[in-house]
């Protein structure tokens, strides 16, 4: 996935040297024919190289051209995540495609956020919903039988590659897949967090996917059943929290507009959370929003405290996302949204925080309303009713 990269450089081997060869190639083209060219030529070495597992190879490409190269390094990610992600695999009397897709949902709670096995009548219904309402009516489905947090997914190209061509495999034989939870890690606990069903669509090779893609379908009306009748079915999946789906697309694309629509939620989740521990309105809360810089910004954090004393009590890690840099306008996003949610005290700082977290527990220190960044605490008898941070 696309992500901030590290400006370390591991020494390139002759075929990652290639491959960046190739996407600089690639980048300076400027005709369709060309283009198809270089990307048959990418495809082929990026093919292979996931298949060996090389993972470190695709990461030292990407990690060289994003300090060299921009245009080079957006269409070499795009081409990686492109190939991890859709697959033709030779199936009976025909040739399918296969893409990758998420389900993904929105949740927030002052108890747990469940993970984890989905109970197989439940998964029917999904399914059901799904090819109903967001599939293209000829196209195959397999999902697996797991609702993942964002630690349980597959950690990198490869595997993100492998689970592709697992479910692909399932939804052409029509078989299930079913996830060992014993082989994923723990996930962190927080107070909102999003959650994703993973499943493969299949079609015989250029047949529309989706239900937009086909005459009478509209990708609005897709997304307006998805949200109540695939939210309907979701709900058993998450009781006891507060939720919020998103239209199901290809992987990479939906945990990108995952984060994004992440944090409003969160924002929203923790006014929410603040107003109903306390029992005060928004309008006694304020607000102290700063940026956090590691060489360069990171992101911004929020700090709450109740508008009567200057203690923060709460605190919101806002990440900056893709292309967004300091010249991007998220603190006035930031400040509208807390304005729109009943906080009328929003306090801006420019000071450049480093980017620190308790060296006991872990929970990033916050901005105080008297320029310091300081460790979070309810007052005492709220204090149990705390859930862990916030993603
Ligand atoms: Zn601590």
């Amino acid at each position: 996935m696309k992500r901030t990269r590290s400006s370390r450089h591991a020494r390139l081997t002759p075929r990652i040297e290639t491959l960046v060869q190739l996407a600089e190639a690639y980048a300076r083209s400027c005709s369709r024919l060309e283009d198809a060219w270089w990307e048959r030529e990418l495809g082929a070495l990026i093919g292979d190289l996931l298949d060996e597992h090389n993972e470190e190879g695709l990461n030292a490409a990407l990690d060289h051209l994003h300090s060299n190269s921009s245009r080079a390094y957006d269409m070499l990610a795009d081409m990686i995540e492109a190939q991890c992600e859709c697959l033709s695999i030779a199936g009976p009397g025909a040739t399918f495609s296969v893409q990758l897709i998420a389900l993904p949902v929105l949740a927030w709670s002052r108890f747990n956020i469940p993970s984890g096995t989905i109970p197989a009548p439940l998964l029917d219904t999904l399914r059901v919903q799904l090819q109903a309402h967001v599939l293209a009516a000829d196209a195959r489905v397999a999902l697996a039988n797991f609702l993942f947090s964002p630690d349980h997914l597959p950690q990198g190209f490869c595997p993100t590659a492998e689970l592709t061509r697992e479910l692909g495999e399932a939804a052409i034989h029509h078989r299930s897949v079913s996830i060992d939870p014993a082989l994923l890690p723990e996930s962190m606990k927080f107070l909102s967090d999003s959650r994703y069903l993973l499943g493969a669509v299949v079609v015989p090779q250029g047949q529309p996917l989706f239900r937009w893609q086909e005459k009478d379908g509209k990708r609005e009306n897709a997304e307006r059943n998805w949200l109540s009748q695939g939210g309907n079915a979701m709900q058993p999946l998450l009781t006891g929290c507060a939720s919020e789906l998103l239209l199901p697309q290809a992987y990479f694309s939906a945990c990108r507009d995952t984060d994004r629509a992440s944090r409003p939620f969160s924002l929203q989740a923790s006014i929410e959370f603040l107003k109903t521990t306390l029992d005060i309105p928004a309008a006694g809360l304020r607000a102290v929003i700063a940026p956090f810089y590691e060489e360069d910004l990171v992101e911004y954090r929020v700090g709450f405290t109740q508008t009567a004393d200057r203690q923060v009590i709460y605190g919101l890690v806002w990440p900056l996302l893709e292309a967004e840099d300091e010249n991007s306008d998220v603190p006035a996003q930031i400040e509208t949204l807390l304005k729109q949610h009943g906080i009328e005290q929003v306090v801006q700082l420019d000071h450049r925080f480093p980017v620190e977290f308790c060296d006991d527990c872990g929970t990033p220190l916050y901005p105080s309303p008297d320029g310091e960044i300081v460790h979070a605490e309810m007052p005492e008898e709220e204090a149990d009713a705390l859930p862990k941070h916030l993603h």
